[in-house]
């Protein structure tokens, strides 16, 4: 097996709404703010090549949303998806299987495409089975007042209409996804978001998409403004680390926009960041 780090392009979100109850006085430390209060973020994906299987998880943002839409995102830097990809010998016509952690739009815009030749939306990975969960998809299709902006029907629908949607089934908190490595499924973000957790060269690998966006949301209370339950997210934040910590994971950071991986470590002050690395160093 082998991972793989995909960097699909940076795009900005208000540094207040990022960190929730944290005043922007030690926030700004980390993730310092433009003159919008805009902090930079990522959108990394991962792309993990197990044999036959060419599995990505998240997708970005994507293209195809209008211009007043991303003119709010300042999408910004080099990277996309298709360069990231062919930068290791790949084509999105490879990926076997897209595993998307939920469904808000800075995670599955890319997953579908505007088809202009058939006026359509259509999946961007033709060859792929898309992955959700039940409970997550039923959250998703029926929002909430407080996350209908994020869950845009132009990246759902399509997906259930082609024919490719396929759910991995939440039988425990961290279970396997029968895709080679196991999931954990966390409620706080959002209803069901799943994090991929490989073993990997002796170590436990995880892709922690919303439940630590960067290396700034490590301590227990910097929890995102966006979150649906944030006390939940504590005590998910809380058990995951500390087992993280005891255990020496390698934790990979969807949004931080310098940082791609770090181990966390046990302190007197709580759960802090440990080493600070490339996912390709391990
Ligand atoms: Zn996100």
């Amino acid at each position: 097996m082998r991972l793989h780090s995909i960097e699909t392009g940076h795009f900005k979100l208000d540094g207040g709404a990022m960190f929730g109850v944290v005043p922007k006085t030690i926030w700004q430390k980390t993730n310092p703010a433009d003159s919008n209060n805009l902090i930079d973020m990522a959108m990394r994906c991962l792309l993990i090549e197990d044999g036959n299987r060419l599995t990505l998880v998240d997708t970005g943002i994507g293209n195809k949303q209008s211009e007043k839409f991303f003119s709010h995102y300042f999408l910004h830097g080099d990277d996309s998806l298709d360069n990231s990809l062919a930068s290791l010998g790949f084509h999105r016509d490879d990926v076997t299987d897209v595993l998307l952690t939920h469904l808000h739009f800075d995670h599955c815009g890319g997953a579908i495409e505007y088809d202009h030749s058939k006026g359509q939306f259509l999946p961007a990975f033709k060859n792929a089975t898309y992955w959700s969960n039940e409970r997550h998809w039923a959250w998703a299709t029926q929002p909430n007042p407080r996350e209908k902006a994020s869950f845009l029907s132009e990246n759902i629908k399509p997906i259930q209409e082609s024919g490719q949607l396929k759910f991995v089934e939440r039988t425990a908190d961290i279970c396997s996804s029968g895709l080679g490595f196991d999931l954990v499924f966390v409620d706080g973000h959002t209803d069901s978001m799943m994090l991929p957790l490989v073993s990997y060269k002796g170590r436990k690998v995880c892709f922690m998409a919303d439940l630590l966006p960067s290396i700034g949301h490590i301590p227990l209370a910097y929890v995102m403004g966006y979150d649906t339950r944030p006390l939940i997210t504590i005590e998910e934040k809380a058990r995951f680390l500390s087992q993280a910590a005891a255990e020496q994971f390698v934790l990979i950071y969807e949004h931080d926009p310098l940082n791609e991986c770090s181990t966390v470590v046990q302190t007197e002050k709580g759960i802090r960041c440990g080493d600070v690395f490339r996912l390709s160093e391990i």
